[in-house]
């Protein structure tokens, strides 16, 4: 395999697509070496058949807004790769989303959960539909026309969603509610469901806290087993940002940042737990922006920008794709930065990952870091087939097993020569290595 090559092919074939070309770019010179010492994944042409998604459904999602205007979306589900498990990973809601976007996520995801120990292939969903300055009513309405079309080919045994940006619990209800209807089965076919109703304890918190565990795993290395006197800047303040703050919080550290699409707010004085009580207050009942919280508790607001340039020691980009540039990793160095973990996918671009890499600080890629929360995915999945709910205790004891396997496949996989620790190339090998054994083992299909 030639990296260029292989590129270059995917890039013809599907052309206006740089986020899946970024993402297959990242991996493929990760793996490059050891593809190249298995001669048999050639033989069957592998690094194609893993590259390009076994299956893209495209369709039209049209409802009914308050006005009573008819609208229309685009939605879409790719499903990457079924080697090891059912396909599985989020949906996505957000004016962004198309083709390119998907099919990144869909090949991260099949990395990131071949990596987290269970058995679930890639996938990944969504819509250009955005939930902002929309009714409630108008969003059951969306969601259940999106379910119409989405329920042909997902199954709890076949392709199983879960949230991501602009989808939480609230769509996964109206969609799980929809489901039923049409199938007029009750199984686990999404994952992040309320409580009620076949969801896992810890799954809203496990993105942001498997993130956390995994940083503190790498920074233990370093002998630091709590994050007292760390500073950490965290972008985002979505589901994945506020867990992510209340877990640096409960361990000691001082979380200064966070930011929505608007800009981001930089706090002083540090974000307690009653002022991220406050977040999810504004986020999740009143919808509101962060500027609200600049307002309330006087603190500096920057609109548009992006917090790395704040002082911090620690990074946690919990926003979305290609948010931490090289000029803002060359910022979080030069202020004494030791530490990225990636709660968003792909946030770090490649200039940014080069310059954290050549200076050997800890850098958790979103592959590894962020796999929490698929992590209890699988886990939810598990309680729905057994029909029993484990205590919250349980579930986080797990989460953190898995967290720490993750980080253990990654030193396996990751050590240089002089002992850094390349958690890239760890992840990236690891999660391929899994994949590729069982697509061999399965024969060309
Ligand atoms: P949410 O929708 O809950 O929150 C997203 C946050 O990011 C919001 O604050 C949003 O601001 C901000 N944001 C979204 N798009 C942009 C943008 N283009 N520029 C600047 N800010 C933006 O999503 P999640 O917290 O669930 O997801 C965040 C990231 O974590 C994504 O990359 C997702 O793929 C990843 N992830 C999520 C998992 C999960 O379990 N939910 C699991 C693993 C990874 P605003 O409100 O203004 O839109």
């Amino acid at each position: 395999m030639k990296v260029e090559q292989v590129l270059d092919n995917l890039k013809r074939r599907f052309p206006n697509e740089p986020e899946y070309h970024q993402a297959v770019h990242e991996v493929l010179e990760s793996i490059e070496e050891v593809y190249n010492a298995h001669p048999e994944f050639e033989k069957q042409n592998l690094i194609e058949r893993l590259c390009i998604p076994d299956r893209i459904l495209s369709f039209r999602v049209s409802w009914i807004d308050d006005k009573g205007n008819v609208q229309t979306n685009m939605g879409y589900r790719v499903q990457h790769n079924n080697a090891i498990g059912p396909y599985k990973g989020g949906l996505r809601f957000h004016a962004s989303v198309y083709p390119g976007i998907l099919k990144f996520l869909a090949f991260e995801q099949t990395f990131k959960n071949a990596l987290t120990t269970l058995p679930m292939g890639g996938g990944k969903g969504g819509s250009d539909f955005s939930s902002k300055g929309k009714s409630d009513r108008e969003i059951m309405r969306f969601c259940q026309a999106f379910m119409l079309e989405l329920n042909n080919i997902i199954g709890p045994d076949t392709d199983v969603p879960a949230g991501d940006i602009g989808v939480g619990g609230r769509e996964i209800g109206y969609m799980f509610g929809m489901y039923k209807k049409l199938r007029n089965e009750v199984t686990g076919v999404l994952t992040g469901k309320g409580l009620e109703f076949g969801g896992s304890l810890i799954r809203p918190e496990a993105t942001g806290y498997g993130n956390i565990y995994f940083l503190m795993n790498m920074l233990k290395r370093k002998g630091i087993n709590d994050l007292k006197g760390q500073v950490v800047a965290i972008s985002g303040s979505g589901n994945v940002a506020t867990y992510t703050a209340e877990k640096v919080i409960e361990l000691g550290g001082k979380v200064v940042t966070l930011s929505d699409s608007n800009g981001y707010i930089y706090d002083a004085d540090g974000i307690d737990s009653e002022k991220l009580a406050y977040v999810f207050e504004l986020k999740n009942i009143y919808r509101g922006r962060l500027k609200e919280y600049a307002d309330k508790y006087n603190c500096k607001y920057v609109e548009g920008g992006r917090p790395w340039t704040e002082k911090c020691t620690i990074a946690l980009p919990s926003a979305t794709q290609n948010e931490l540039n090289g000029e803002d990793a060359e910022a979080l160095i030069a202020n004494g930065c030791i530490a990225v973990s990636e709660g968003a996918n792909m946030p770090s671009t490649p200039e940014a990952i080069a310059v954290f890499l050549k200076n050997k600080i800890f850098y958790g890629p979103g592959k590894a870091a962020n796999a929490g929360g698929v992590s209890v995915s699988g886990l939810e999945m598990t309680q729905n087939s057994m029909r029993l709910s484990w205590t919250k205790v349980e579930v986080d004891e797990r989460l953190k097993k898995i967290m720490s396997d993750i980080h253990e496949s990654c030193v396996k996989y990751g050590t240089e020569a002089d002992g850094f620790v390349n958690y890239v190339k760890g992840a990236n090998i690891a999660g391929f290595m899994k994949v590729a054994k069982a697509m061999m083992a399965q024969g060309v299909i």
